[in-house]
């Protein structure tokens, strides 16, 4: 049965997408630790990350590494920090978290945000791919 991300790729749940390409689709974190909290995710649903083949794998890190220039250029911050954690979702993903203090990368502080402020957000991510 497809999971919660392959659903979310489908158009079967909605998602403030932020950028897709053939083999992988990224899209805001509906818990985010910060403003601007993307997920990237590969199309094909493998549980982990380090079990997707080393060509997957290197892909996927390249189309991140797009997104978080992107989310560097659209949201304010320090930097763009990456995690790998994949214990509530089964399915490879990386999160991308503007960062402006070790306390954004721990997955203690959330923020609640409404959905115009989501919509605003993957709106501006987008304009900077
Ligand atoms: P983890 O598997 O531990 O890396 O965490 C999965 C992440 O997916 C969490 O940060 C959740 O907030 C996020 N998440 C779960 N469901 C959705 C959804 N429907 N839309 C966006 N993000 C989600």
């Amino acid at each position: 049965m497809a999971g919660i991300f392959s659903k979310i790729i489908a158009g079967e749940i909605p998602s403030y997408k932020v950028h897709e390409d053939d083999k992988h689709y990224a899209f805001l974190d509906i818990n985010p630790n910060a403003v601007g909290h993307t997920l990237c995710v590969p199309k094909k649903e493998v549980d982990k990350i380090f079990d997707l083949s080393v060509e997957d794998y290197n892909q996927l890190m390249h189309f991140s590494r797009s997104v978080a220039l992107a989310i560097e250029k659209a949201i304010p911050c320090n930097r763009v920090g990456m995690t790998v954690i994949g214990l509530e979702v089964p399915h490879a993903h990386v999160h991308l978290i503007p960062l402006q203090a070790m306390e954004d990368a721990t997955f203690q502080k959330k923020v609640t945000l409404s959905p115009e402020t989501f919509q605003q957000t993957a709106d501006k991510i987008r304009e900077q791919l």
